[in-house]
């Protein structure tokens, strides 16, 4: 049997594992200092004033939404092409989502479908939640200017774009178009922390909110302490800290925040080294007549989360099953990314149709997310290469 290459796949050395063990053998588990390094770092690299670490991105975009002000009878908008965690944060707050289709160039949320949706709905959509998908940044100008027309929290789903810089050269995650960026680490993101995420923004007041959030809503010193209750004398007293409002325990550990940071440090070798797969890639199906790369515009923006094809079936006589059962056969495991929020049966049952969103559904009829990730060898992608153009050539 050969070896086999799955869709994307992390990638541990042993300064990762000696960080990890640094943290098991002299430091705090949790609540320690790595979470605040781990924090300063990736808001240095993403050029914004503040982050804060959660468990994961998930829980981030539950506390964003709160942060947000999502509530009962709100609205949250997002495209029907992400992992359905995107939505669910809506759910998380007892609102519901609403999704505006995807540019066919982008496969983002267009910003012309948001801009209908926003005009069309009577309802408070307290918050748009753009999904920088496969790593290709959203127009997040024209999304920021519709959010303002109404009022709306911008909360960027940058789970695959860590790296990625929008098209007037800024990193994604430095929130001059949203109030917050979320990221994911899982193991098939572009970092690994095991699970994890982190949120950036440059607003002290939802920084300060979503270090509350994340741990019981406990404040132990902050603005609106009971100053009679924390104090004696002048002098706070050390046992005192207070609930201000229903927090979780969202918190990330400092293991897994020492995974991360060592892992930053590799961002730019692992982001470069999906570039280049990416153009060799771009390079070998050029002429393929029934497969097409997508989001090729955005190249020099993208940090290459995926890289997904459009394949026309009909043509090549083969469905998009037999093509994935006839890779993994030679140990190519193919994914497709996403099958649309909409069609789902949570959200079927919930009344939303798939068939509302043309362009997201054509684009889910057709993709394939094919092998990417840092240490895929350069024969490993000659053999996805040669492999997919002989079954769709
Ligand atoms: C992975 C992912 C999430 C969820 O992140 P977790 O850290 O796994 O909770 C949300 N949105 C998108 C687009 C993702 O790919």
């Amino acid at each position: 049997m050969k070896n086999l290459i799955p869709y994307g796949k992390h990638y541990i050395d042993e300064e990762d594992i000696e960080a990890v063990v640094d943290v098991l053998r002299h430091k705090n588990l949790t609540q320690g200092r790595m979470v605040n390094e781990f924090e300063e770092s990736v808001a240095k690299f993403v050029g914004a004033k503040y982050a804060v670490a959660m468990s994961s991105w998930t829980a981030g975009l539950h506390m964003a939404c709160l942060v947000a002000g999502v509530k009962e009878n709100h609205l949250v908008a997002t495209s029907p092409i992400t992992f359905v965690a995107s939505a669910n944060a809506a759910k998380f707050c007892q609102a519901d989502p609403i999704f505006c289709d995807i540019d066919r160039l982008s496969l983002n949320i267009s910003p012309i479908q948001l801009q209908a949706v926003v005009r069309n709905t009577p309802d408070k959509i307290q918050a748009i939640i753009p999904v920088h998908f496969a790593g290709t940044p959203c127009d997040m100008k024209s999304i920021h200017s519709i959010a303002r027309e109404v009022d709306s929290y911008v909360i960027e789903d940058a789970a695959h774009a860590l790296g990625a810089k929008y098209s007037d050269g800024s990193m994604v995650g430095s929130c001059g178009y949203s109030d917050m960026t979320g990221f994911s680490f899982h193991p098939v993101k572009s970092i690994a922390a095991g699970e994890g995420g982190m949120i950036t923004t440059n607003n002290k007041d939802i920084y300060e909110k979503l270090l509350k959030l994340r741990s019981h809503g406990i404040s132990k010193s902050d603005k609106h302490i009971n100053h009679s209750s924390a104090y004696t004398n002048e002098i706070q007293n050390p046992w005192y800290y207070e609930m201000q409002e229903l927090g979780f325990n969202y918190r990330i550990t400092d293991i897994q925040c020492a995974l991360g940071l060592s892992q930053l440090k590799k961002l730019p070798k692992f982001l470069a080294r999906r570039r280049d797969l990416v153009t060799q890639y771009d390079n070998a199906f050029s002429h393929l007549k029934n497969l097409t790369p997508t989001q090729l515009a955005y190249r020099n923006q993208s940090s290459h989360h995926l890289y997904v094809i459009r394949i026309n079936f009909d043509a090549i006589v083969m469905s998009r099953a037999e093509l994935m059962g006839e890779l993994r056969k030679e140990g190519v495991l193919a994914q497709v990314h996403y099958i649309p929020v909409t069609s789902h049966p949570y959200y079927q049952e919930l009344g939303f149709d798939s068939a509302d969103y043309p362009e997201a559904l054509k684009y889910y009829e057709e993709a394939l997310s094919i092998p990417l990730y840092y240490s895929l060898t350069n024969e490993d992608q000659d053999r996805v290469i040669s492999l997919i153009t002989k079954l769709i050539g």
